[in-house]
């Protein structure tokens, strides 16, 4: 019986540990806006940090704020920050729901 007392031991916390990764996931859950992924898209990826943000990701939440603009983005070419205004434009049309 002594042999078992570890392994039940463990057992219970990991229940515990694992019920409150649970809870904490479920409390502290962010919903993503689901057009931040498309603006990432229209952006080159290279994550330079060029454009003042640290990576495309950001530069992406700013754009989706309006607190920053495709021209902002250094090795993106004219072509394509025309395509991305045009994309948040089109976004911002659209109210969210
Ligand atoms: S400058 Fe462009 S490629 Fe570089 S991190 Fe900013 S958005 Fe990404």
């Amino acid at each position: 019986m002594a042999i078992l007392t570890p392994a039940l031991v463990l057992a219970a916390l990991g229940f515990v540990l694992g019920f409150l990764i649970f809870l904490v996931g479920k409390y502290f859950y962010v919903e993503e806006d689901n057009r931040l992924e498309g603006i990432v898209e229209l952006l080159p990826k290279y994550n330079c940090g060029a454009c003042g943000f640290p990576g495309c990701k950001e530069m992406a939440v700013s754009l989706l704020a309006k607190e920053a603009k495709p021209s902002q983005c250094k090795p993106m070419k004219k072509e394509d920050a025309e395509v991305l205004q045009k994309h948040l434009d089109e976004l911002f049309a659209v109210k969210p729901e």
